[in-house]
């Protein structure tokens, strides 16, 4: 058997150490520390943000800008609904209702269709949400324009979930810097990796500052332990964000690799019948965290879990496409708005998406050992139809 390939495994530089020894040799061990501010700096820097506010995780960074904007019991809070669950868990831990808006052809990501609609019924019934969090899938950036100016026409602020699309932009402009809050992570299955960990950024200092004392459990200033509001232990360790500053000076070299797996992977099955890559909207500049593609029904007779399953017999890893959160039971009852009436697009995606093995320290062989198998079993049916 061969070596099992993975659909997104971490890949560090070689200069990781020199960060973590350095955390090591200043017994900067404790969270906090020079690692921790470098990170800050240098990750603000490379996106373009004024600050940024280095955390445990990206679901935490989540949670935080919701807290920020004071999302609370009783409040909505419009969210793309193709997307991974830690997008809108931070929404139930505030307790306030997501409302799921479907994705388009285009960008796989949020509607600016169905988001019009939704937040025309929402003024309507007096109900505006006190937030929007736009999801950037698998590396590509949404209709950050149209969005934008939806949200800015109804004056409800916007959460960038750019945990994928770290290193993507959108018209020149880095992913994660079009909303209020953008939102990173360094998970260990991301394009870059701290083995776990998340990144708040922002243009606005002061909300920066309060996100860095509710992530360390809000203490007032006094000379004792005096606490008036919830707050949370979720800042980043000092030896986790040395892995990052390294992990960050190799970004767009990892950018670049996993878009030349794309590439790889669109010369080698792009003339398949039926089978249909995730587009790339104009003007943009994703970074391909996952290759992902659809099976038409028409045309393939295979759906996305027989491939699933033939890779894995191969010991190769590939994955569905998210299953859309308001088809969770955990969101049973929750508003949603489609694309179309009679529409779904996430629904149609996740029904006939496949991710395949993208990793940017996967080498050509194995990549073509992958292709091969898809080839076996995409062309046999193919020739038949
Ligand atoms: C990975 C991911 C997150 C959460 O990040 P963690 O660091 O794992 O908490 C949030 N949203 C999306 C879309 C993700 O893919």
């Amino acid at each position: 058997m061969n070596n099992r390939i993975f659909l997104s495994s971490p890949h560090m530089s070689g200069n990781e150490q020199a960060y973590i020894k350095e955390a090591f040799d200043t017994n900067w061990i404790a969270p906090l520390g020079a690692n921790v501010d470098g990170f800050e700096a240098e990750i603000a820097t490379y996106a373009g943000s004024e600050g940024a506010s280095a955390v445990s995780s990206g679901t935490a960074a989540i949670h935080l800008a919701l807290d920020l904007l004071g999302v609370g019991q009783g409040d909505s809070v419009f969210c793309s609904s193709l997307t991974f669950i830690a997008t809108a868990n931070p929404i139930l831990y505030l307790g306030a209702e997501p409302v799921f808006i479907d994705s388009d052809d285009e960008s796989w990501n949020m509607s600016p269709i169905a988001l019009e609609r939704a937040f025309v019924e929402s003024k309507a019934e007096g109900n505006l949400p006190k937030a929007v969090l736009i999801v950037n899938l698998y590396g590509q950036s949404a209709k950050m324009d149209e969005l934008m100016t939806l949200c800015d026409a109804y004056g409800v602020p916007v959460i960038e979930d750019a945990a994928e699309s770290l290193g993507a932009s959108y018209k020149g402009k880095k992913s994660g810097t079009f909303g209020k809050f953008g939102v990173f992570s360094f998970n260990g299955n991301k394009i870059i990796t701290t083995s776990g960990g998340g990144m708040l950024v922002s243009d606005d200092i002061e909300q920066l500052k309060r996100s860095r004392f509710l992530a360390t459990q809000a203490r007032d200033q006094a000379k004792h332990y005096q606490h008036s509001v919830v707050g949370y232990n979720y800042r980043m360790s000092n030896v986790l964000a040395g892995i990052g500053r390294a992990q960050l000076e190799i970004l767009d070299e990892r950018v670049n690799a996993r878009r030349a797996v794309f590439e790889r992977y669109v010369e080698a099955l792009g003339e398949i019948d039926g089978l249909e890559f995730m587009p790339e909207l104009e003007d943009t500049y994703g970074n391909r965290w996952l290759t992902t593609l659809t099976l038409d029904p028409e045309k393939i007779e295979l759906t996305p879990y027989n491939l699933i399953d033939a890779l894995a017999e191969e010991n190769i890893e590939a994955r569905p496409v998210w299953k859309p959160l308001h088809l969770q039971p955990l969101f049973e009852g929750c508003k949603y708005y489609s694309h179309g009436e009679n529409d779904d697009v996430s629904l149609r995606l996740f029904e006939r998406g496949l991710c395949l093995p993208s990793g940017s320290n996967m080498t050509v062989e194995e990549q073509e050992q992958v292709i091969e198998v898809l080839k076996k079993h995409l062309i046999v049916v193919n020739s038949k139809v």
